[in-house]
């Protein structure tokens, strides 16, 4: 058994038997960790309050069988403070949050860029400096990138023309007149500008965006968001499947070349 440290943002928590929660923390060094913390949940406990979600926390583990145990824990910063008074701060920390738990999937797979977003984006939305949404959409813009789903903004997805015409979420982004799929969204030059800030990082350009633009670069952003955790998602209910200990999927039926006789 074993000792190691690490610290980071605790993304959620749930309750294990009577008095302990398992918290799921996404670490500096070790990418995300689920470990047990015992006795969490008594009034008595030396760290409960300490492991609560959007916490930056200095942990120390215990190495487990099966889970590890939280043995230490000291508070860093809680990012929750400034947001609990006010609601869209804190539903876009929620999400962000979520996020963060679904984009990286694997335990103890090292993914500081994602940890390094995930408290930037905490900070800036607990600053107040820009608006909630905004600073949500930078967060989920540049977390889909560094997972590897960047949107293409400024040239075709498909064939790199830089003459674009719409955004189509299953072609990865902007795309031209000739790429297009059918049920392409149209969204107005100023929207893709916008995006472009955000990923980038561009606060003054995104600042100065009007409502109108922000409202349906929203739109875009989350639908992207959404269609690419779908996607993940399907592909980890997949490799659960396959475990020995699950029900074994239904067989597929390829050769079949006749429906099946009607029962009446
Ligand atoms: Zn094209």
């Amino acid at each position: 058994m074993s000792l190691y440290r690490d610290d980071g943002i605790v993304l959620r928590t749930h309750k294990l038997g009577e008095a302990d929660r398992i918290v799921t923390v996404l670490t500096r060094r070790m990418g995300k960790i689920r470990a047990v913390a015992k006795g969490v949940r008594r009034t008595t406990s030396r760290f409960g309050g300490r492991l609560e979600p959007f916490t930056h926390v200095d942990l120390q583990f215990h190495t487990g069988r099966t889970l590890d145990m939280v043995t230490q824990a000291e508070t860093i910063r809680s990012y929750g403070e400034p947001l609990v008074s006010d609601y869209p701060r804190y539903t876009a920390g929620t999400a962000m949050l979520e996020t963060a738990d679904r984009l990286v999937m694997g335990e103890k797979e090292p993914a500081l860029r994602q940890f390094l977003l995930l408290v930037g984006g905490l900070r800036t939305l607990g600053s107040g400096e820009h608006e909630a949404r905004l600073v949500l959409d930078a967060y989920f813009l540049r977390s889909l990138a560094v997972a590897g789903y960047a949107p293409a903004l400024e040239a075709c997805a498909r064939c790199k023309a830089v003459s674009v015409r719409a955004f189509a979420i299953v072609a990865g982004g902007v795309v031209c007149g000739n790429c297009r799929p059918a049920g392409a969204a149209v969204p107005e030059g100023e929207t893709l500008a916008l995006m472009v800030a955000l990923l980038k990082g561009d606060w003054p350009a995104a600042d100065a965006s009007v409502a109108r633009h922000r409202a349906e670069c929203s739109g875009l952003v989350a639908a992207y968001l959404q269609w690419h955790l779908e996607h993940g998602i399907r592909s980890l209910r997949h490799v659960e499947r396959e475990q020995p200990s699950e029900r074994p999927p239904a067989r597929p039926t390829p050769f079949r070349r006749h429906p099946a006789p009607d029962p009446a």
